[in-house]
């Protein structure tokens, strides 16, 4: 794809959406990450109804960490994975309180140091709550760039790599929301909606839809 349709892509979805952002709940960075944390291969739809009675008894590392593995459990057994979930929830606030002064680290390092947290959270923690320019490459961000051919890739890394590479500086702080909300509405996995997608026109994606 050359690079007048990437921005001509990059500015439709901008306009249809100037300030997108995660449609997880959150109200600081360390609820951000434990929402995050906990999304793995569930719906923030599943996630925000957990989070809803979970974070008003534990805002911060510590009332989080006093609630223990079982008590965490019990707020988030609707969600898959919930027993290494809860688990990786108490290690996680464990070491927030002990060597971060009970904060989220703004540091890459840092974060990907925290159980069950690996790159994708990192970055989708790094943009959302500290608005740095990186882009978390999730399964619909993964099908979007390469079936319209926007940053084509084998993996994540991949992606995430081209991404990085072709998105100019003024995309680079919102294009992760607006792709995963293209392909969560639009381009979504089994019967893309290409007739009502508003960049069909630029798509290279061969078998569209009608
Ligand atoms: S035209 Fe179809 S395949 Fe291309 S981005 Fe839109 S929905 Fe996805």
């Amino acid at each position: 794809m050359n690079k007048t349709k990437r921005i001509e892509i990059l500015s439709r979805l901008r306009a249809a959406n100037p300030n997108p952002t995660t449609e997880l709940e959150y109200s600081s960075p360390f609820e951000l990450l434990i929402a995050v944390l906990l999304s793995a291969q569930a719906t923030d739809v599943g996630v925000n109804k957990a989070t809803r009675k979970l974070f008003p008894v534990a805002r911060t590392p510590a009332a989080m960490l006093a609630l223990g593995v079982d008590g965490v459990k019990d707020y988030i057994k609707t969600i898959g994975l919930f027993n290494t979930k809860a688990e990786n929830v108490i290690k996680t606030c464990r070491i927030l309180v002990e060597q971060h002064n009970g904060e989220v680290p703004e540091n890459r390092e840092a974060l990907e140091a925290l159980p069950g947290v690996g790159r994708k959270t990192a970055n989708v923690v790094l943009n959302t709550a500290f608005r740095w320019p990186t882009i978390a490459v999730d399964t619909h961000i993964f099908r979007v760039s390469n079936r319209t051919k926007l940053a084509p890739g084998k993996n994540v890394d991949e992606v995430e790599q081209k991404l990085l590479k072709v998105v100019p500086a003024e995309f680079k702080l919102d294009v992760h929301h607006w792709l995963i909300l293209h392909g969560r509405y639009t381009c979504v996995a089994r019967k893309p909606k290409c007739g009502s997608c508003l960049i069909e026109d630029l798509c290279e994606f061969k078998t569209k839809t009608e």
